[in-house]
């Protein structure tokens, strides 16, 4: 029972560690020159997911990924870039 209470504090506080995705902070947009990129993510989201949507952290692609659809999206211009598959990505 006390371990158990013992896990369960210990990952209360990760629950809110957000799902970045990789290359935080490196990319930049190949048409406006803009840092102001954010990841696609694909897939149906959750709660927290649809929270960073709406704060404009990452851009929702819908549930289907297709073959060639952009991994990146700029805030600036709108330019979307990137092919799904080329850039590991955990969703
Ligand atoms: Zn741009």
């Amino acid at each position: 029972m006390v371990a158990v209470f013992l896990m369960t504090a210990m990952i209360v506080p990760m629950a809110g560690c957000s799902t970045k995705a990789a290359g935080d902070g490196g990319e930049k947009c190949g048409e406006c020159g803009s840092h102001d990129v954010v990841p696609i993510v694909y897939g149906l989201p959750g709660p927290e997911l649809i929270e960073q949507a709406e704060a404009g952290e990452v851009v929702l692609g819908g549930c289907v990924v297709e073959d060639g659809s952009p991994v990146w999206h700029c805030n600036g211009c709108g330019y979307e870039w990137g092919r799904f598959g080329d850039t590991h990505m955990d969703i």
